[in-house]
């Protein structure tokens, strides 16, 4: 199986260049998780990751974070034979996440939640509090790409990244690239579907 990070680069869903991020800073690598997402084929691939890792712990559910946690939920509990669940955002449209919709999980189930993209956690935990109402044991979190290569973690819960990686990013007169005269780029919307 190709690598995460080398199949994520050939949809261009991990580009290098110099880029402005939403936070103002330089970096020379961005991430559009959802020249992934857009990708069925290309999801599905990357779900075979989380399986092959999760296959043999026992899982009954997946649940994963609105919205790219619940397309990658449910490909992986397809491909593992089991069921998933979903963390929306709360119907009173205050913060957190909540699992609606009529979930419920048979006492004791086995949980593994799974998210796209892991920075600072802020889904992964939001999930693991809707999940606190719940009769159920998360036996692990998994994300395609750890963002904080370690620097996030979730208690006692163990993080399965299938990549990890530190994403430098730098202010204008600290940028390495902006001193090298590389042309700026602040990644847009322009990708279309299927083109
Ligand atoms: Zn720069």
């Amino acid at each position: 199986m190709t690598d995460l990070l080398t199949q994520l680069a050939h949809i261009d869903a991990i580009r290098t260049g110099h880029f402005l991020y939403a936070s103002g800073k330089h970096g020379d690598t961005y991430v559009e998780k959802f020249n992934l997402l857009r990708d069925p084929a290309a999801t599905s691939k990357a779900c075979e990751f989380f399986a092959e890792q999760f296959r043999d712990k026992d899982i009954d559910v997946v649940v994963g974070p609105t919205t790219g946690g619940i397309l990658l939920a449910f490909e992986t509990a397809r491909q593992m034979g089991v069921a998933s669940a979903y963390a929306e955002r709360a119907s009173d449209g205050g913060s957190g996440r909540e699992i609606r919709r009529g979930t419920t999980f048979a006492p004791g189930s086995r949980v593994v939640v799974v998210d796209d993209i892991l920075t600072t956690g802020g889904s992964v935990r939001e999930t693991l509090a809707a999940l606190e109402s719940h009769p159920v044991e998360v036996v692990a979190v998994g994300v395609l790409v750890d963002r904080s290569n370690g620097a996030t973690t979730f208690g006692d819960i163990p993080l399965v990244a299938i990549a990890s990686r530190k994403f430098d990013a730098w202010d204008a007169e600290n940028c390495p690239l902006c001193a090298q005269g590389v042309p700026l780029e602040k990644p847009g919307t322009t990708t279309t579907p299927g083109s």
